[in-house]
């Protein structure tokens, strides 16, 4: 059957669902098609079951930790099938909501099944073509699996995988030193297994600066995890315990013997099946559509939010596309995606809160760069509730006085980094937040403190 819409929706994913709703309200007929899980890879493998999982991560290392507080515990055990079930049904929970919404929505149609472009403004899901002059592209992505040497000759798990089973790998190698392995590695590391953390790069989470890696590797070391940094030329070969991987790294033993293998090495787009070249849409050299300031595919009327445009790789920058696209297109706004400062979080334990620039980052782009730091173990809140590991530090220019960054790796660094994200989208000076009384006894309230205490960074 031939259906015309006034919209086509690919992907109910963070943005898909939010674009149906704001489109249907406006009175446009919107057809939302999802070929495998509603809410996508948050609500079923990303956001929602690790969080989750980090959740109890967190209760058992609190728990093994009672005898800190002045709480009488007896031995802490882990059940696997309880901890799994409890984040499979927080995912099923969000799935069915997402689902139950687009289904209820007047004006949506909600087909299931796989959609391709036959044309620019014509999709194939199953035996239905379906047209319309405006189409959203909402695909995510999913694991890459690198080509690296013997990796099809072993098991292995990805994200997905590894979630979808409650097995507690007696040694899990991690290969991938960056935020999905990171949370991978210490969950599991809590929940008792051995881990060790394989990353090709010299540091940890490479993007960050020095001084944020090492501090990453010193809390997950302090737990036990081994970290095996510089690892060249990753390969992998059955052994009888399970998998050996060879490293090659300038230091320690040129390989690895773990029970079981993830393989968090980043992420690819699903553009490989969407025929994107019957529409002529554009692509970079690794599969992301290529979108402008106002996320508009190369093909007019077709556009592309979250993961697939390369843009963002979380879930509120695919929904911040959303309210960027539903501003521009309903409301008469003209909003960018470079208008968006740089946030994000690192779900360890502690947290690690993002915004804006690294400092590496700041200096090249010619920035005079003032800085100011703090440990966590100065931090009365983070004292109070012996959890001092981390520091917190913001980064602002020396001659316009903007704030330019920050980080806090500490207990409630997630929540807290807000104070200063919010400030910076007010344009508020690093002499604001100086001035701004804060809250005790909280991590906040150091904020105001390190911003009236900077030195120039070298
Ligand atoms: C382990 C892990 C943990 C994460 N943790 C966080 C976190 O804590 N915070 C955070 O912000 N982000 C996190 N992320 C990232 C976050 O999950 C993604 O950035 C987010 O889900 C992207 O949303 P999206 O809408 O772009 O795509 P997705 O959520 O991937 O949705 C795309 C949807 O499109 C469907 N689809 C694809 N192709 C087609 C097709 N041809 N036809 C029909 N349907 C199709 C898919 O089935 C899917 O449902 C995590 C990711 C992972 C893997």
């Amino acid at each position: 059957m031939n259906r015309r819409f006034d919209a086509i929706i690919v992907g109910a994913g963070q943005a898909g669902p939010a674009l149906a709703s704001r489109m249907t309200a406006a009175g446009m007929t919107v057809a939302i098609i999802e070929r495998h899980l509603f809410g996508g890879t948050c609500v079923n493998t990303g956001c929602k079951p690790t969080k989750t999982l980090v959740a109890s991560a967190y209760a058992a290392h609190l728990a093994r930790r009672a005898g800190d507080y002045g709480v009488v515990t007896g031995p802490v055990a882990i059940d696997m099938a309880r901890v799994h079930a409890r984040s499979q049904r927080i995912s099923a929970e969000g799935r069915a909501g997402v689902e139950s919404w687009l289904r209820d929505m007047k004006g949506c149609t909600v087909l299931t099944g796989h959609a391709r472009f036959e044309a620019p403004h014509r999709l194939r899901v199953g035996d239905d073509t379906l047209e319309a002059d405006r189409i959203f592209l909402n695909v995510g992505g999913r694991a890459a699996v690198p080509d690296m040497p013997g990796v099809t000759d072993v098991p292995f798990f990805t994200n997905s995988s590894l979630l979808a089973t409650d097995t507690l790998p007696e040694h899990l190698v991690v290969i991938g030193g960056s935020y999905i392995g990171l949370e991978f590695a210490q969950m599991y590391r809590r929940f008792g297994a051995e881990v060790t953390v394989v990353e090709k790069g010299p540091r940890l989470i490479g993007r960050e600066d020095g001084n944020v890696s090492d501090a990453v590797r010193d809390i997950l070391e302090r737990e036990g995890i081994a970290v095996r940094t510089g690892a060249e030329c990753i390969s992998f070969a059955a052994h009888a315990d399970g998998v050996a991987v060879n490293v090659e790294c300038e230091e320690g033993a040129p390989s690895v013997v773990g029970s079981h293998v993830l393989l968090a090495v980043g992420r690819r787009p699903n553009t490989d099946d969407l025929g994107l070249d019957a529409a002529g849409i554009a692509t970079d050299g690794r599969g992301y559509i290529v979108v402008d300031e106002q996320l508009e595919t190369s093909v007019p009327g077709i556009w592309a939010m979250g993961d697939c445009n390369g843009r963002g790789a979380f879930t509120h920058t695919a929904y911040n596309d959303f309210e960027i696209l539903a501003a521009n297109l309903l409301d008469g706004a003209d909003r960018k995606v470079s208008d968006r400062i740089t946030a994000y979080a690192l779900y360890i334990d502690p947290p690690l809160g993002r915004v804006g620039m690294t400092l590496a980052e700041a200096q090249a782009k010619g920035h005079r760069v003032l800085v100011g730091k703090r440990a966590m173990a100065q931090v009365g809140r983070a004292v109070e509730k012996d959890e001092t590991l981390g520091f917190m530090s913001i980064l602002a220019d020396a001659d316009s006085r903007a704030i330019l960054g920050a980080v806090i790796l500490g207990t409630g660094g997630d929540e807290a980094i807000h104070a200063v994200l919010d400030l910076m989208s007010a344009g508020g000076s690093i002499d604001l937040l100086a001035r701004t009384m804060h809250i005790h006894p909280t991590v906040s309230e150091f904020l105001p403190t390190i911003a009236g205490d900077l030195d120039l960074a070298p």
